[in-house]
This record gives C-alpha cells, structure tokens and sequence, in this order.
C-alpha cells in the first residue's frame, strides 16, 4: 500500500549571518536529508530537543517552509512544487494543530469564527454550511454549542486546545501534525487531549504526524517513532522496538529520563545523562554530530558520519557501533 506521506532526502536550509550586517552569511541545514514515510491512519512521532529540526520538518511537510530539495509525497503527488489552487488543496488536507492554544488564537475572533477561519480560506462552502460543519465540531470536540461565541480568554487552556484542534478538523484534512499539542497544559489535561486526539483519529480516519520533545507523552500516542538530533533521524522504527531495545546512545538515554510506570522497567533502567552541548550547527565537526556527548563514542565516530541503515528487527540507525544483528552499544 502506498504511503499517505513519503518523505525523501528532504533538506531546509537557513542563512544566518553573524557579526552583524558586515558579517558573511552562512547556511545550515535545519533539516538534512531527513526520509520517512507515514501510512495512512498511523502516527508517527518526531522527537528531539529544540534545534533538532523536528518542527522545521513539518513546517516544510506543510508547506509552511521551503524546502531547499528533496521530495515530499502526499498520497503519491509530490508538493513541493505546487502553487495556487493545487497548494490550496494540499492546505485543506494538510492541518496544524500548534503548540501553544494561548498565542495561535486571535484573542478577538469569537471561538466559531477561529474555527471558520479555514473553511473560508480553503473551501468553498456557503454560510450556512459553514455553520452545521461548525456546530457539529463542537460537539466532536467536547465543548458546547452555545460557547461558539466566547472569545478565547474565556476558556481554559484545555478548552482552547480543543478549539485549536476543531480548527484542525474543518476542512476534514487527511493529515494533521500535532506540533507539541499538550506540552502548554497540565498533565490531567495532557491526558484529556491526548484521549480525545486519539478518538477523533478513530472517527475521522486521520493520519497524525506527533512532533514533540517529550518521548512519555508520545508513549501511548504513536505507532512509530523517528529520533531527530541536528537536522538528522538518528533512529526510527516501530515504538514498542524503540521503548524495548533503543539503539542509539541518544535515544537511549532520551529513554532513561521517562519515567516508567513498569516497576521492573524502572529498577533495570539508570538515567544516562548527557553532558555538554550540540556543536555549532553552521560549523559541524566532521564524523557523528552526537560524537562530543556520546558515552561510548570511539575514533571512528570522528572520522565517518554515520549513514542511517536499517538493522535486522526492522528498526533504521544511524551509528557505527551499533550491530547488523540489532545490538546497542549503551
Ligand atoms: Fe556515539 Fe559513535 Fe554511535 Fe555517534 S556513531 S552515536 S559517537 S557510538
């Protein structure tokens, strides 16, 4: 079966300049060659700490940034290229969900009229069906009719979420990237969302792309999982092989810091931390990017970067010390 979105070789590239104006302008790679491919109905998480170009990944899946090269497929077409009415179809089956339910909502737009927002933008529907798709929304996503015409400060940061997330659904999009969807709320509230976003896949068939730093929150969220760190996926594979036998000393040690509700899990697990800080991401050292942080980093990981391969078990990694038959150096 053809995926719903396959990404190949994508790279996002930024000029900075630094030393002010008189400074020479130099290019990083936010995102460098990252490949993936997501099948409809599933979830796939992109995890990794601020820099690691996982929110740069979607932006430009979305359309949101350019893409410097590469190829991204939605449902076979590529979309990079497209513009006018195609870029307006991809728009309509490609929604964001962002992080932050307090700043991405016009605090003057009633709650109806930021959910008809994309529905006027993207579709061509009259008024009154506007409405019904409105008012049915708001029940799907659990709040009541009659708080359509509330403002957003006059909702909690749950409520605003779901607001946020009724947005999404207007235009009945076929993906949705969730980009740190609960990381604004508590954690009961966390659980509400996460539930609901759960559900609504279910009804709606909707294949979700689940950006976050956090790997417990993607826990029960996601079929699988790609580790980013400095623009690349270090490691991506099915999520109960990447919870059970993380390869990388990256994602193992992302893993260390989650807290297990599994007593054993938690008693056979130390917390592995890691020291210092990512190197300069306009002027990378050659060999593995994680190399100066990496516990049981060698010459050769100095010398060679590694090239992401996929290892017996299904799971791909980039890194040299990991074995063919699937064993982790950490
Ligand atoms: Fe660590 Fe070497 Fe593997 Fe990089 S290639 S993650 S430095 S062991």
């Amino acid at each position: 079966d053809r995926p719903l979105l396959d990404v190949e070789n994508l790279t996002v590239r930024f000029a900075v300049r630094r030393g002010g104006v008189f400074g020479r302008k130099q290019y990083l790679d936010a995102v460098d060659g990252v490949s993936f491919a997501l099948a409809r109905g599933e979830t796939l998480a992109i995890v990794g700490e601020s820099g690691s170009g996982k929110t740069t990944t979607a932006l430009a899946v979305a359309r949101l940034v350019a893409a410097h090269s590469g190829r991204v497929e939605l449902d076979g077409a590529d979309i990079l290229g497209l513009e006018g009415e195609a870029l307006r179809q991809v728009r309509r089956k490609v929604q964001f969900i962002f992080q932050d339910p307090y700043s991405s909502l016009n605090p003057r737009q009633r709650a109806e009229d930021v959910v008809r927002e994309p529905l006027q933008s993207l579709t061509d529907m009259s008024r009154d069906d506007q409405q019904k798709v409105i008012d049915e929304l708001f029940v799907q996503v659990g709040l009541r009719p009659e708080q359509k015409r509330l403002f957003p400060h006059q909702f909690s940061g749950g409520q605003r979420q779901r607001i946020g997330i009724a947005r999404a659904l207007a235009t009945r999009p076929e993906l949705i990237i969730c980009d740190e969807p609960v990381s604004a709320l508590d954690v009961a509230v966390q659980a509400q969302i996460l539930n609901l976003l759960r559900r609504l896949q279910k009804e709606f068939g909707l294949t979700y792309l689940f950006i976050s730093h956090d790997l417990g929150v993607v826990q029960h969220m996601c079929d699988s999982i790609a580790v980013m760190y400095m623009g690349r996926i270090v490691e991506h594979g099915p999520r109960l092989s990447l919870f059970n036998n993380p390869l990388h000393p990256y994602t193992a040690a992302l893993l260390s810091a989650v807290p297990s509700v599994d007593k054993a899990r938690r008693a056979a697990t130390r917390r592995i931390l890691i020291p210092g800080d990512p190197p300069d991401p306009v002027n990378l050292p050659p060999g593995c990017r994680f190399a100066n942080r990496c516990p049981v980093a060698q010459p050769q990981c100095r010398a060679r970067e590694p090239s992401l391969r996929t290892v017996s078990g299904g799971q791909r990694v980039a890194c040299h010390l990991v074995g063919e038959d699937g064993t982790a150096p950490l």
